[in-house]
């Protein structure tokens, strides 16, 4: 069976003289709640609108569900839901009455699929009030509910939670969880924050200018940036025993040069001590890591790479 809901191989789309996406192969495991983390212009909502079938690519392909002849996408685009950048609301109408247009021009069966959208974003509640009088959060989740109606497998969502505060992320960011633990839905979300992803994506594509730099997961990522105490000593497999039986130091790592990378939560004053009273002298001992933020911000290009 095919793991993958999403591969793209060497996608490349040009506007003008402009290359936005340049050779981009994306993977997105079945399952997977996917970050596209990049600064504004980077090249997200063109990759989206290419995996939607909204923009075509001038050169590469994409692979949805393991499908990648032309007719063969058409199709499993029914998989698929988007919500790409604002969603289209008639203002005038309730949340349901929205809902009742779009499952009506998509050609939706059944009656369920709306209650379900409403209950699972959280509107089933707001029934009588129409959108113009909804908060630009309340507006994000009836796009999600929108994207939603036809069950998909896999859902694309663009700067879900722009402009958004603090709750308004919260509350997307559940939803989001929820259909993905209770649905199994594949979901790719992008943004241009990386606070916003941190908390609910498995695995991250990094893009710069039109450029996926890396793709990792969550695990690999927070592992990249993960504070650790640096030690370097005569004997490091003796150090590393003492300091296990002693401190019950037990997460650490042993490298060449007998250096010790200790990642529990340390106590630097403990350390010393105990191996003072050992007679054993630390050659370095140095708090390192890297903030997720600053590696977020060299991978994507801070202002050193612009
Ligand atoms: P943002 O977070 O600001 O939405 P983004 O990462 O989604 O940014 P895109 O919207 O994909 O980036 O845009 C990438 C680049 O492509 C930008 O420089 C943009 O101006 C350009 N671009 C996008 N669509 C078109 C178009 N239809 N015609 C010409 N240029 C375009």
């Amino acid at each position: 069976m095919n793991e993958y809901a999403v591969r793209s191989n060497n996608v490349t789309k040009i506007y003008g003289k402009h290359k936005v996406l340049d050779h981009v192969c994306m993977n997105i495991k079945k399952g997977d709640i996917y970050g596209f983390i990049g600064k504004n212009g980077a090249g997200k909502t063109t990759m989206i609108r290419v995996l939607a079938g909204l923009a075509i690519p001038d050169e590469g392909q994409v692979e949805l569900f393991g499908y990648n002849e032309e007719k063969e996408l058409t199709k499993e685009r029914r998989r698929i839901g988007t919500l790409i950048e604002s969603p289209a609301i008639y203002l005038n109408m309730t949340a349901r009455e929205n809902l009742e247009l779009i499952k009506i021009q998509r050609g939706i069966p059944g009656t369920k699929c709306i209650d379900e959208a409403l209950n699972l974003v959280g509107l089933e509640d707001d029934n009588k009030k129409k959108t113009k009088n909804f908060s630009l959060g309340m507006k994000q989740r009836l796009g999600i509910a929108m994207a939603l109606l036809s069950n998909p497998e896999l859902l694309l969502l663009d700067e879900p939670t722009n402009g958004l505060d603090p709750i308004g992320i919260k509350e997307i960011r559940e939803i989001l969880i929820k259909l993905n633990r209770e649905r199994g839905t594949t979901i790719l979300i992008s943004s241009h924050i990386l606070s916003e992803l941190t908390q609910i994506s498995n695995r991250y594509g990094f893009i710069n200018n039109g450029k996926l730099i890396k793709e990792m997961t969550a695990v690999e990522f927070s592992n990249k940036c993960k504070t650790y105490l640096h030690l370097k000593v005569r004997n490091a497999s003796d150090v590393s025993i003492i300091l296990e039986n002693e401190i019950g130091i037990k997460d650490y790592e042993i490298f060449p040069d007998d250096i010790i990378k200790i990642y529990d939560e340390f106590d630097s004053e403990k350390i010393t001590l105990t191996l003072a009273k050992h007679n054993i002298g630390i050659k370095e001992i140095l708090p390192m890591g890297e903030a997720l933020e600053d590696y977020f911000t060299k991978l994507v290009g801070g202002k050193d790479n612009e």
